[in-house]
């Protein structure tokens, strides 16, 4: 470990138009798992009109948002979108949340048929569906320690992969992007985008810990090894939401 304190910042994009199913609760599980291992944690909540540069920041975190919130978010989402790519080609975690994943993607057709732009960080493209997927997920993360991921999903948006995306994790119960290739989500980079609320890191806390890791990697240009914490309290939540069929 270094001398100096290890601090992390992170970016909460747009939190008073982004941010339903309890999607803060990433952003507190980020900054209490890291505080915990007395790593210093500043959370900035960009708002709209906010012009954001990635070099202040180490972690970029986006919650989910209803169609017309969406529609104020691309706007804004936009006016940053090459700040931010910039971040994510400097390997910068985002982790990016159901309406925040489809703004990440190339564009969402909503059911009013608004065509919102988006950052095209990655390959996906949304389309509005007829139906809603709404009901927990069981998934798998060949990139995690342990492969199971549990969430709760609520979309309409059918999200579909271009040739350079790939998937996230694999759908075991559940829809997922669109309810036919098995696909959850999406990755480039260290850039993820999920439809998976939960919120998705208090009960798969192995995957804050990659974000967490990668975030020191890539600012401390070395691995600094993460401190085990106890985490029965969270893998109980987690086994607990395993669906019963998988
Ligand atoms: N409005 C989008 C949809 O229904 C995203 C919803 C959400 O973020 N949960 O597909």
């Amino acid at each position: 470990m270094q001398n100096t304190p290890l601090k992390l910042r992170i970016a909460h994009l747009y939190p008073d138009l982004l941010n339903i199913y309890g999607d803060f609760g990433n952003v507190l599980t980020l900054q209490k798992r890291a505080q915990w291992r007395d790593i210093e944690v500043e959370v900035v909540k960009i708002t709209a009109g906010s012009v954001i540069n990635s070099d202040d920041f180490d972690l970029f975190f986006a919650g989910g948002g209803q169609d017309n919130q969406q529609i104020i978010a691309a706007n804004e989402l936009i006016k940053n979108g090459a700040e931010l790519l910039k971040a994510a080609h400097n390997n910068k975690p985002m982790l990016a949340i159901c309406g925040a994943y489809q703004l990440f993607g190339k564009y969402y057709l909503t059911a009013e048929r608004h065509k919102l732009k988006g950052i095209s960080i990655l390959d996906v493209h949304t389309l509005a569906g007829k139906n809603r997927f709404i009901g927990n997920v069981t998934a798998i993360a060949d990139f995690l320690p342990v492969r199971t991921i549990v969430g709760f999903e609520n979309h309409s948006g059918l999200t579909y992969l271009g040739e350079t995306a790939k998937p996230l994790f694999k759908i075991k119960v559940g829809k997922g992007n669109n309810g036919l290739d098995k696909t959850e989500g999406a990755r480039y980079r260290n850039v993820f985008g999920t439809y998976l609320h939960g919120p998705i890191l208090p009960k798969n806390p192995h995957f804050c810990d990659y974000l967490l890791q990668l975030a020191l990697n890539t600012k401390y240009k070395c691995k600094i090894p993460l401190l085990p914490l106890d985490d029965s309290v969270e893998y109980y939540a987690h086994e607990a939401r395993i669906c019963a069929k998988y």
